[in-house]
Formats: C-alpha cells, structure tokens, sequence
C-alpha cells in the first residue's frame, strides 16, 4: 500500500485548507448565530458560501463519477474529507454533506435519465437536499430485512405506506425528495402463512411463494417527492437533546402516498443491492470527517493545556494528561491508517472484498477512538469521544457538549475533591477558538450526571455508530 497523494489531492489539500482558514472558521459563529435566530431555515452563510466554493473548484468532490463529479478514487477524496470535517459547516458549502452524498451517488449509479434530470441535477446543483427513509420506530432497523413499510404497485403507480423515523435532513425546507426503502414483496404466502411460518427453503424460492421472496430481494427503493399528499413529518427528534436544526431528523408517515413507476430505482426487489453500493464510500467519508474533527479537538486541548496554569504549572505538565495526549494522537492515527488502508482497498479489490475493512473502520476504528481507552475520561471526551459521532452537524453540537463537560472535569475532579459537596463551581473557557468558546456552571449534582452521560454515550455512541451504517 502506498498513501502518498498524488499532486492533485495536494492541490486540493492546499485550496482546502486556504478555503478553510478564509471563509470556513471565520463564519462559524455567524452560522451558530443564524440558527439561533431561525432555527428551521437554511442560514444565508451557507448559501453565499456555496458559489465561492463551486468558484474555486471545490465542489462534489466526493463523487467518483467524472461526468457529475471530480473523479476522484476514495483514497484521493478520503484527505479531504478529513479537512472538510474540521469544521461542522464546511461539508455542505462544497456540496458533500450527509446524507445527499450517498442518495447523489445511488441517483449517478442507479437513477434513469429522467430521475437524473430531475433530483440528481438539482442536488448536484445544491440547489435542494434529500433524505434517506429507511429506518423504522416499529422494528428492529439495523437488520433492515426487518422494514415493514410496504410499496405496493397499482398500474402505473406505487401506493407507499409506513412509518420511517431518522430520516436526517428532512427538517430542512431545502429537503425535496425521499429515497424510501420498502417492501414490494411483502413475504406473505397467498395461503396467508406468514415468513415465520415459512420454511428456509420457501424463503429463498420466490417461484414457490408467489410476491414473497429471498430475505434480501424483498426490499426495494424509490423516490418520494417531499411534497407528495400523504407525506406527514410527525416530528424532529432530538439527539441527547440537541435537534440539529436546520438539518433534523424526522420521524415521518407515509399514508397512502403514490408515485408514479418510474420513481422506482433499479427494479423491485433490488433495494439491498442499493444499500450494499451506497454503505461503502459514505463509511469513508463519515470515518474520515471524524478523523478531522477529532484532530481538531485534540489540536485545541493542546493549545488550552499549555495556556492554562493550575497549582503553579500549565495543565500540559499535570498528571497523566501528556500520557493521554500521547495516547489520543496514537487512536488517531490508527484510526486514520485502517480506514485509508479501507479506502484503498475499496479502489483495488472493490466494496465487496473491501467489506471486512469497511465493518473495521466502524468496529475498531471509531470506536476506538470513540470510547475511553485511557484512565481519563475528561481527555477522551474532548479528544475522540465527537468522532463517533455520525453527522458532521452532530459532532459540533457534541463537542460544545462535550467540551463543556470535559474541560470542566479536569478543573472540577481537583476543585471537587478540595471543595465541599454541595458548592457550585465556575469553569470558564476563555480560549480563542470558537470551538472552546464556552461558560458554563456546573453543581457536583451536574458533574456527577454529565460523568454518567459521557461513560454511557462512550458505550452507545460506539453502538449506534456500528448500527448506523453509512448515514
Ligand atoms: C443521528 C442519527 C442519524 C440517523 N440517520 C438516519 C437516516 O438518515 N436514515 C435512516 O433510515 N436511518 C437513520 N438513522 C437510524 C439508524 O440507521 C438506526 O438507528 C440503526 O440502523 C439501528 O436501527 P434501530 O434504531 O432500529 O436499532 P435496533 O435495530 O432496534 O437495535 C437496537 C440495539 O441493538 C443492537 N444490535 C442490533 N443488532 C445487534 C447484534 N447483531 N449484536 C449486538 N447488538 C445488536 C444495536 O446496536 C442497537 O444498539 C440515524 C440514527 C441516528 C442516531
């Protein structure tokens, strides 16, 4: 394997990072300020950002596609994704944000002419967003042979009915079309027996089962206009209490809603085929949107340690915390290296031989990252916790989480043990970033439920990330 990039990812790599210190870090409170002011509605930053972008070429760079995009093998683009992920704005002003990444590669792979024309130009474009419906309150998703929600042809239409929940993105007003996974064969013999009822040898024979199919050739695709009748957003719901607007995460009926035939992509029955070439790259890119948050994370812990003085000495000399440091930029790197080395193998053998690499970035990488490795959770939670995390959007709103509860951890576990139980304490971030930017106050009460918080998301954010798939 060699991992040295070639000119032109430098290239890119350079404009990047010149983009990045110009117009990205410079408009991230303007963007925080704005979703305040407007919780639902696209801030203007990320609109008049989008065309200098597009300017200076840096644009749907993640799509391997020459006709549509840059071209560019999943090593090249795998670097950038890490610079874009520094910051929880940059991936949608160069148009390769989650989760239109994934449905703009399903439409260039899989979509017809007319559903290019359509949905892939405008997303391409930037000029809309999508979401992806496939996970379901009513059963278990992350086995998704399990999807309930039917669609059901009636001459030259499908009737889509189901309840779908986490469909990411659909909060936003931009948001203009769905790619519904659903059943067209429902499983369900013509004598009524259901699949539990079924043999192992029925299941596999469709000949024997009339609609009723392999597990895996039951579930299908298609396209949903957002405002299709029928379509209800139910609600948004909130991640450890943040909602992420504008972006969102809906929970959605679909009550009898008809599309035409066409809206299908690539045929009945092939939606785990979809999902087997859409899983992959968006793994990469998640992994290594996280690899750059967390480099950023770690790059301002450093920066705060070494600036701040307690008991004589900056904190940077305190303890174990350079043992911890060490021990972050270590996880880092490995989780850099296997999901470069997946990446890599994605481009030479293909996602099928690739797919044990692809399961490792998720499995040992990021949760390696992710979870608390070293004797000090403050250190962890402000390192690598956020890289677990799946939504760029996400794991800013974590960090601040985080940050918060981390940087004051250290100060507090020290003052708590001098202090009385019952005394509030002031922790103060005064550092430049405006990642760091944070006041808080916190009880020992406080302290005490956000030390729970931390260790059980370490645990289920390293859960959900494995489930999550390449959302
Ligand atoms: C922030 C966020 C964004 C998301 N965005 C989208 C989106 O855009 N579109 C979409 O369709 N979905 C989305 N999801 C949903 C996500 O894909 C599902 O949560 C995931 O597939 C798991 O499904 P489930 O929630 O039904 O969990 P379940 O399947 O009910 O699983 C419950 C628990 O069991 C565990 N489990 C499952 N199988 C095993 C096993 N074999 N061994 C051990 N443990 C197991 C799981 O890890 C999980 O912790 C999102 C989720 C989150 C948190």
């Amino acid at each position: 394997m060699n991992f040295s990039f070639s000119s032109k990812v430098k290239d890119l790599q350079r404009c990047l990072q010149v983009f990045m210190d110009e117009h990205i870090y410079p408009n991230e409170q303007r963007y925080h300020d704005e979703i305040e002011r407007n919780r639902w509605s696209p801030p203007a930053v990320i609109e008049e950002l989008k065309p200098k972008a597009r300017a200076a070429g840096l644009w749907n760079l993640f799509l391997p596609d020459r006709e549509h995009g840059a071209g560019l093998t999943n090593l090249e683009y795998a670097p950038l994704a890490e610079i874009m992920g520094r910051s929880f704005i940059s991936p949608e002003v160069f148009n390769c944000s989650a989760p239109d990444t994934g449905n703009m590669e399903v439409l260039a792979r899989y979509g017809t002419g007319e559903q290019k024309e359509r949905w892939l130009k405008p997303l391409l474009a930037g000029e809309i967003r999508s979401c992806f419906s496939m996970t379901e309150p009513g059963v278990a998703s992350s086995d998704a042979t399990n999807i309930e929600a039917s669609i059901v042809r009636q001459g030259d239409e499908y009737v889509i009915n189901g309840r779908k929940w986490w469909s990411s993105g659909a909060g936003d007003p931009r948001c203009k079309v769905a790619i519904f996974m659903g059943r067209t064969h429902t499983g369900r013999t013509d004598t009524g027996r259901t699949d539990k009822d079924r043999t192992d040898a029925d299941r596999i024979d469709p000949e024997k089962t009339g609609r009723s199919a392999a597990p895996h050739q039951q579930q299908s695709m298609v396209l949903v206009p957002m405002d299709s009748a029928g379509l209800r957003i139910e609600r948004m719901l909130t991640v450890f209490g943040y909602d992420h607007a504008p972006h969102g995460h809906g929970e959605i009926t679909f009550e009898n809603v008809r599309v035409p035939v066409s809206n299908m992509l690539l045929g009945e029955g092939r939606g785990f085929e979809i999902a087997q070439g859409r899983l992959g790259p968006g793994r990469i890119h998640h992994c290594m949107r996280c690899i750059g948050v967390a480099e950023r994370a770690l790059e301002t812990m450093c920066k705060r340690v070494q600036a701040r003085v307690a008991f004589g000495k900056p904190l940077a000399e305190q303890g174990t915390l350079r043992a911890d440091i060490a021990r972050s930029r270590m996880e880092i790197e490995q989780a850099r290296l296997l999901t470069l080395k997946a990446a890599y193998m994605m481009d030479t053998v293909g996602n099928k031989e690739a797919r044990a690499e692809i399961a490792m970035i998720k499995v040992v990488a990021l949760p390696a990252v992710a979870t608390n490795r070293s004797s000090d959770p403050d250190l962890v939670s402000i390192t690598s916790l956020v890289s677990c995390l799946p939504s760029t959007s996400l794991s800013k709103r974590y960090f601040q989480r985080i940050s918060e509860t981390s940087e004051g951890y250290s100060s507090l576990r020290i003052t708590a043990l001098t202090r009385s139980a019952g005394e509030s304490c002031a922790l103060n971030c005064d550092s430049a970033d405006p990642m760091a930017e944070r006041t808080t106050r916190m009880t020992p009460a406080n302290i005490v439920r956000e030390c729970v918080t931390v260790t059980w998301f370490s645990t289920t954010g390293a859960f959900l990330t494995v489930v999550t798939g390449g959302f």
